[in-house]
């Protein structure tokens, strides 16, 4: 049996060093970053998430405000409403909750952002600075992982990766820092063959598929570092009593709330395991650390303090 691959002491950690800086600035600049979440429609997760978010920049001193959007705004008012944010020189950071209605493409939303306030690393020029390994904003969440490795020591260089899902925001960023860190790293999706088998090649596996306990025990070689990224509610008292066994938390979860929040790894695979991330409590911790950690350098880089 490993050990749990915890978030908060790292999370924690950079969030004090931010404050730090923050609080330098505006002693020094009598300025402060600034964040703007846009969140379009009524999706109650994306509020969710948001919301955490603000609260995290209330607690180390990001200005920080989102702007709410009716689930039917079009294109161009969108586009209109980001413009006048890349225009404006308090905001240092612009990020559109994802996902937007479906009838908004995108791809074509996040374009309109401007690369030095894409805090969420996910416009094209910033993903293309990842891919040449370069300097500039990148993904949060694989930014907190790839952090989370190093800060617990787990070597990186020349060790077989094995990432599952193949998502802009997550997956695939993460593979290509991990090819920045000197990993052997294998890319695995929906269409992948014999994904188990492919799987237990990893010394670290990194799951982000959005499929509760998707990864099963047998798929983690014994000794291998496992990153869970997912988040899934569960309410299914027999799958949650399968997987957690009589853990009063998770039946806790259950009655107050009517589900808990599980992974896209089995926990059970925490056996097989040498480091697994919890969920909660692992990889989400990280992701809004390095969200304040992206818009403090936002802040610095449009400043030329970076
Ligand atoms: P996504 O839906 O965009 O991508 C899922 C990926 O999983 C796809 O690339 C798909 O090919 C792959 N996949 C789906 N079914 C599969 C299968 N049967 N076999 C192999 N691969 C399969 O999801 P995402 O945005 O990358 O998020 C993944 C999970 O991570 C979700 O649970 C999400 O809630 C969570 N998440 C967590 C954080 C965090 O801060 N911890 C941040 C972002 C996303």
């Amino acid at each position: 049996m490993g050990s749990w691959l915890e978030g908060k002491d790292l999370a924690e950690k950079i969030k004090q060093d931010v404050k730090e800086e923050v609080t330098r600035q505006q002693q020094t600049r009598h300025q402060v970053p600034g964040l703007i979440g846009i969140l379009v429609g009524d999706n109650r997760s994306s509020q969710i998430y948001l919301r955490s978010k603000e609260k995290a920049c209330q607690a180390v001193g990001i200005a920080s405000q989102i702007l709410t959007y009716p689930g039917d705004l079009e294109a161009a008012a969108l586009k209109a409403a980001i413009e006048e944010l890349n225009r404006r020189d308090d905001v240092d950071g612009i990020l559109v909750q994802l996902p937007i209605p479906a009838h908004l493409n995108a791809h074509d939303i996040i374009c309109a952002v401007s690369p030095a306030k894409d805090v969420d690393g996910i416009h094209p020029f910033n993903l293309g600075n990842l891919l040449a390994n370069q300097d500039g904003p990148k993904p949060c969440t694989p930014l907190g992982i790839i952090e989370l490795l190093k800060f617990n020591r787990v070597p990186l260089e020349g060790r077989d990766a094995v990432v599952i899902g193949r998502s802009l925001i997550v997956g695939k960023p993460v593979a290509a820092m991990l090819t920045n860190e000197n990993a052997t790293v294998s890319v695995c999706h929906s269409k992948t063959k014999n994904l188990a088998d492919v799987a237990r090649r990893a010394d670290i596996l990194v799951a982000a598929i959005g499929r509760p306990a998707f990864v099963r025990p047998e798929f983690v070689k014994p000794g291998a570092t496992v990153i869970d990224v997912g988040i899934n509610r569960v309410s299914d008292r027999g799958l949650v009593r399968e997987l957690f066994g009589d853990d009063p938390k998770r039946a806790e979860d259950l009655d107050k709330k009517g589900y808990t929040v599980v992974g896209d790894v089995d926990p059970r695979a925490f056996e097989r395991a040498a480091l697994m991330t919890p969920v909660p409590g692992g990889v989400g911790l990280l992701t809004v650390a390095m969200l304040m950690k992206n818009t403090l350098e936002a802040f610095k880089r449009r400043r030329g303090l970076a």
